[in-house]
């Protein structure tokens, strides 16, 4: 072969001869940086395992979201410690300067103390209220539905990338919305915090007065983005949505001792703009130190084993123990309380000093399909969700002096 190839380079042309010295050069030197490449590779392989040890005495990290894009960016920074309940809990692999801050800000870190989650205890009294049945049983499953039917079908809800029109899905849902609330009677306002392209992004506040001066205020509240895919986010959040929606219907044929305020709201996929926006707003108008109790309803149709999580923060523990309470006595469910708070509209007024819940579906077992394009109202469950609801006007039942307006 060495042979040919000499009077082969003898014969051919110059230009020729260095096509073929550059091809051998070339096809040398690839071959012992790809050879090398495969002898550094597991070298690399230990230091990459190297990095996934967490930083010694470093804090635990409560993840602030799970949503599935985040929990794989968040996984080339940390590892998993605890997984329970509504919990996961991370160790930081490199120092926390070193984390992007987009990922930083959805970490928080948690003392041990601060994590909960457990079956709520059984109440001593399981006595049902007639005046509360017959409140709860106006539950109608199928009204719900169709409510949250409304508000998936209006298209793309995002509240911040689908603003370009007038007609996105996220203004179809405020607009649905304030109607359905005035056509119950309620004053609605749009308590819009931000300008878009096409419009304003906006709560949608229902309020009735309890016709008393210096009445305390039950506040619920339940967001009506989605993260944006067509036609999609019936559990995530159309359900909670229909479910305040719901609750405003039952309510309307009762007077009550507090007053009474609506909020779906707006921009909680990024970042609970809504919600933080509405504790504003409700602070600068005094309003918020009149709020007794506020409850929070994020994606409660999902269901396999008839769990429901009652999520808050350790000061108001008790509170989500007498929630529990209620359910084990006015509903089908199997209440669990988890804490601390997080990721969604209960967490501002939790910080604001608020005795706040978060009623939301099982979430060691929440739906496969969350922030996905596949949450689609036929994959829910109603009579679960309608549960829900339930538990929620027996809350305000056992809290607040109800009257039917039409006895
Ligand atoms: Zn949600």
């Amino acid at each position: 072969m060495i042979q040919l190839w000499r009077r082969g380079l003898q014969a051919a042309a110059r230009p020729a001869l260095d096509r073929v010295r550059g091809f051998l050069y070339n096809l040398i030197v690839k071959k012992a940086l790809y050879l090398s490449t495969l002898l550094a590779l597991p070298l690399c392989c230990a230091a990459a395992l190297a990095a996934q040890q967490p930083v010694a005495d470093g804090p635990s990290y409560l993840l602030l979201s799970h949503d599935p894009a985040f929990l794989k960016e968040v996984s080339q920074f940390s590892v998993p410690v605890y997984t329970k309940g509504r919990a996961r809990l991370v160790k930081l692999t490199v120092p926390a300067a070193q984390v992007p801050p987009a990922i930083r800000a959805k970490l928080r870190a948690t003392a041990p103390g601060e994590i909960y989650s457990a079956p709520a205890p059984e109440p001593k009294d399981k006595a049902a209220d007639p005046e509360v049945l017959a409140l709860v049983s106006k539950v109608n499953s199928a009204r719900l539905m169709g409510y949250a039917e409304a508000i998936t079908m209006t298209g793309k809800r995002g509240a911040a990338q689908l603003d370009l029109s007038a007609a996105s899905g996220n203004r179809l849902a405020m607009d649905y919305i304030a109607g359905a609330f005035k056509d119950m009677g309620y004053a609605v306002e749009r308590q819009c915090y931000k300008d878009r392209k096409a419009d304003k992004e906006c709560n949608i506040v229902a309020r009735r007065k309890a016709g008393q001066p210096g009445a305390k205020t039950i506040l619920v509240i339940g967001h009506m983005d989605s993260v944006g895919h067509e036609n999609a986010g019936a559990d995530d959040n159309a359900s909670g949505s229909a479910g305040l929606l719901e609750m405003a219907k039952i309510l309307s044929g009762y007077r009550s001792d507090h007053d009474l305020v609506f909020v779906a709201a707006n921009g909680e996929e990024n970042g609970i703009t809504g919600g933080y926006a509405c504790v504003k707003r409700l602070k600068a108008s005094g309003e918020l130190s009149r709020v007794a109790w506020a409850i929070n309803m994020d994606m409660i149709a999902w269901n396999r084993d008839g769990i429901i999580e009652i999520e808050t923060n350790r000061e108001f523990s008790a509170h989500a123990d007498w929630v529990g309470a209620r359910a084990a006595v006015y509903t089908k469910l199997k209440p669990y309380i988890a804490m601390p708070a997080w990721g969604s509209d209960h967490v501002p007024f939790l910080e604001a000093g608020i005795p706040t819940y978060l009623s939301i579906e099982h979430w060691e077992d929440h739906n496969p399909c969350y922030h996905k394009a596949c949450d689609k109202l036929e994959t829910l469950s109603w009579d679960y969700a309608a549960d829900i609801v339930r538990l929620n006007l027996a809350v305000i039942a056992g809290k607040a002096g109800l009257v039917p307006l039409k006895p």
